[in-house]
């Protein structure tokens, strides 16, 4: 890109705003810290309901610590149930291992917390409409002509905008990927597939419990309020079939009946199909840089992560700060977004490579590996700022 162009919080040039494809967690994160910035944001999400499905969803220190840079930590810790530890045990119900999580006690902040995904969805949601980032639901991007002086968008509906730079935060099967990032490969399936629910929580219940079980299956129970936990079952799932939506019932207790402990309890609760979420576990790293002139991608879109080590929508989180961040510094535009990718790469990799890594442990042990090291080897990096 030209040495002209004018970066993203100079006030030197008059400035157009900024589109933000995609309202989940990293582009309603990423509203918000640019209208604090004094930008001007419009945001379009395809979902013209604009709704999300209704389990829980874990958020780490780090993770945490984004959203206090947002103002935000506070509201999320209270709409959820902060925990410090993961209780391993054995597909019968012994306990395993204890593993603490590290914390970033000295800011103020848990270790972790579990939230239902639509009180952060509505946290997150609120807070960029009152701090003005416009929204347009049901639409979505069609064409993206990168100019030298600006980005030219056609939409779905017919209307056009003129942006100083467009942000896919469009998730895992992002279209802005696919119009702006040619060589992406697509999100590929790891061989697992996760199973989730809402049920009351159980008083016992007060940090995550996971259960190791036969057949490459982890059962885990999720606090998120003190009325609610969530159970997650990891599974293998080769081939990646096709489930119909009328059998899931049936196919998870299935896969849960060997598990002892508070499984069995969990397991009495298990909700009609249309309460079931179940998603084949895809990973996705897109090669550095994660822009393409005046295009740049941000959460899924750049790094989708399976559930393992449960950072994605910390990840996505701190890309929102980190983005603005450089976005506000000297230099160009493009100097701007090569900081981006700098700062985020390696950190994301290691991320998705750990998470891969623990699902194939899970799926073929290799004698002397040592998951819960790993586990907590990476966090621990994490904790350092991003
Ligand atoms: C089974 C499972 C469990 C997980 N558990 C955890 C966990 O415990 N902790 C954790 O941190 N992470 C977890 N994650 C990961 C986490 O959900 C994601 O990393 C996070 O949601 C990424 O946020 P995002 O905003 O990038 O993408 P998304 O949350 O996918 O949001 C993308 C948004 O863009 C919209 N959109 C899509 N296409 C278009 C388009 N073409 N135009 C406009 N809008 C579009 C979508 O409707 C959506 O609103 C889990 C993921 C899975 C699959």
């Amino acid at each position: 890109m030209g040495m002209s162009m004018a970066i993203i919080g100079s006030d030197s040039i008059p400035q157009a705003p900024v589109l933000i494809v995609g309202g989940g967690i990293s582009g309603l994160a990423l509203g918000i810290a640019l209208r604090r910035a004094g930008r001007a944001v419009d945001l379009v999400e395809l979902n013209p309901t604009w709704t999300v499905y209704g389990v829980g969803i874990i958020l780490q220190a780090n993770g945490l610590r984004a959203l206090q840079r947002l103002g935000l930590s506070s509201a999320c810790i209270a709409a959820s149930y902060p925990y410090a530890m993961s209780l391993h045990h054995e597909e019968d119900g012994r306990p395993r291992a204890a593993r603490h999580k590290p914390s970033l006690a000295d800011e103020g902040l848990p270790a972790s917390c579990g939230i239902l995904r639509p009180a952060l969805h509505e946290l997150l949601r609120d807070t960029a409409l009152a701090a003005g980032v416009q929204v347009r639901l049901g639409i979505t991007v069609s064409t993206i002509a990168d100019q030298p002086a600006a980005a030219e968008v056609r939409f779905s509906d017919g209307s056009e905008g003129v942006y100083d730079l467009v942000v896919g935060a469009d998730g895992l099967r992002s279209t802005v990927r696919s119009l702006c990032f040619a060589q992406a490969q697509a999100p590929r399936f790891t061989g697992q597939g996760c199973w989730r629910y809402t049920l009351p929580r159980d008083a016992q219940v007060q940090s995550a419990l996971m259960y190791h079980g036969r057949q490459a299956r982890v059962a885990g129970l999720v606090p998120v309020s003190q009325e609610a936990m969530y159970l997650l079952l990891l599974s293998e799932e080769p081939g990646n079939p096709r489930l119909a939506d009328a059998d899931l019932p049936d196919l998870l207790r299935e896969r849960l009946r060997h598990f002892g402990g508070l499984i069995p309890a969990a397991a009495q609760h298990i909700p009609g199909p249309q309460d079931i979420v179940y998603r084949p576990l895809e990973t996705q790293l897109v090669d550095a840089p994660w822009h393409r002139g005046r295009v740049v991608l941000a959460g899924d879109a750049a790094h989708a992560t399976t559930p393992h080590m449960a950072q994605g929508a910390s990840m996505a989180l701190e890309d929102a700060v980190v983005l603005t961040d450089c976005l506000g510094g000297s230099g160009s535009l493009e100097q701007a977004l090569q900081r981006y990718t700098a700062r985020r790469f390696e950190r994301c990799r290691r991320v998705v490579e750990a998470s891969l890594q623990l699902g194939e442990w899970q799926m073929r042990p290799e004698p002397g590996s040592d998951p819960l090291a790993l586990l907590r080897d990476v966090a621990t990096e994490l904790m350092k700022p991003a």
